[in-house]
């Protein structure tokens, strides 16, 4: 029976990441065993190193990856809005080499920590296929398509996970209200990007008498991406709807719209991932991802501490688990044994936190192992 035991290790236990200092014990893939103190038997060392969950990227556009830095000198509709330069580009790239950018974008995503991310992927049913075809296993992607045309939508929820709308304003209101519940009727998700540019918000509301955080509660949201420029209250109506949000602070800066309102995210107590965006703006690495994040936290309220630190760290490895059906837990017995193992050098040694100090520090480079059902994948 395959056994194998990791000691010396800060464990990250749970949904809560409890800090367990002990040792971590492996049999037929499945965490059997975590205790404090050390082991009788032999074991790995990590030599004081972390073992945490696995990220999930709640938000990306990976083919993007074939025009990075396309954003500069434009703004955010130029680049990303209806006919944005964005589109124009993926039109105009030859397949081999959108096949060769995502292709390695996804290694990148796995090579820094993520095994899952939910793609928002353009293009209907040929754009769903494409990255289908691309991804491999153990990383998982989570398409949510765009469909082109009305009639496509049948074929696009039977080979997609769900549909993910570009913004509410992109189709007629009772084009949603089908979208959303041919989705929901066959169990998938239907998205949308939601209050990512305040001028636009501005402008929708003005149209349509609410805003865009209503009409996607209107709409039965599975989730929302973005969320940048909502209110308190409207935060507070999505967490009374069970809508979680997708927080993309590093897109968001670097496409100019600002910065999502992590704090008041926090103070809300509403449910929220981490999404890296597009690949074009943004490496899909969530360790930048969080440690950004933190920053932006923090410019806002420098009350933030231990406990605000755990709960970004969450939000971007357990708190998506459930949404997304993942096949892996959070680290704790009984649970796959798929995690990560940080090796404890210069950048994460004399932490007096933890939490922060992870958040804040933790890189690619930190990552000694990562570990899928007990195999190590990447080491
Ligand atoms: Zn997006």
């Amino acid at each position: 029976m395959p056994r194998e035991i990791l000691s010396n290790a800060v464990i990250l236990e749970g949904e809560d990441l409890e800090i367990t200092r002990g040792y971590l014990v492996i049999e037929d893939g499945v965490i059997r065993e975590i205790s404090e103190g050390s082991p009788q038997k032999r074991a790995v060392n990590l030599n004081g190193g972390f073992i945490m969950p696995p990220f999930i990227n709640a938000h990306t556009h990976v083919v993007d990856a074939v025009a990075k830095e396309l954003y500069l000198g434009k703004s955010q509709p130029q680049v990303v809005g209806p006919r944005g330069a964005k589109f124009r580009a993926l039109e105009n790239s030859p397949l081999d080499r959108m096949t060769q950018a995502t292709r390695v974008t996804l290694q990148d995503m796995l090579a820094t920590g993520t095994l899952a991310h939910c793609d928002f992927r353009e293009g209907g049913v040929q754009g769903v296929n494409f990255l289908r075809e691309i991804t491999r296993p153990p990383l998982i992607s989570i398409i949510l398509g765009r469909f082109l045309k009305v009639e496509e939508m049948p074929e696009l929820l039977s080979i997609s996970d769900g549909l993910g709308i570009p913004s509410l304003d992109a189709f007629p209101k009772n084009v949603l209200e089908e979208a959303s519940a041919a989705a929901h009727k066959r169990g998938k998700f239907f998205s949308a990007h939601v209050a990512e540019n305040v001028r636009e918000m501005r402008a929708f509301r003005k149209k349509h008498h609410r805003s865009e955080a209503e009409q996607a509660i209107k709409l039965k949201c599975s989730f929302v991406v973005h969320a940048t420029h909502c209110s308190r209250a409207e935060l507070l109506d999505l967490k009374a709807n069970n809508i979680p949000v997708v927080l993309c602070p590093r897109a968001n800066s670097l496409l100019g719209v600002g910065v999502p309102p992590i704090d008041l995210v926090l103070e809300t107590g509403l449910e929220f991932f981490f999404g890296t965006d597009n690949a074009m703006v943004c490496q899909p690495d969530m360790f930048d991802e969080i440690s950004f994040a933190w920053r932006c936290l923090r410019r806002n309220d420098d009350a933030a501490g231990s406990d605000e630190a755990k709960t970004l760290l969450a939000a971007a490895t357990v708190r998506p688990l459930s949404l997304f059906k993942m096949p892996w837990g959070p680290v704790a017995e009984g649970e796959k044994a798929t995690f990560l193992v940080l090796a404890k050098k210069s950048n994460l040694l004399c932490l007096s936190d933890v939490y922060a100090g992870l958040v804040n520090r933790a890189r690619a480079d930190n990552l000694r192992a990562i570990y899928f059902n007990g195999k190590i994948i990447i080491s």
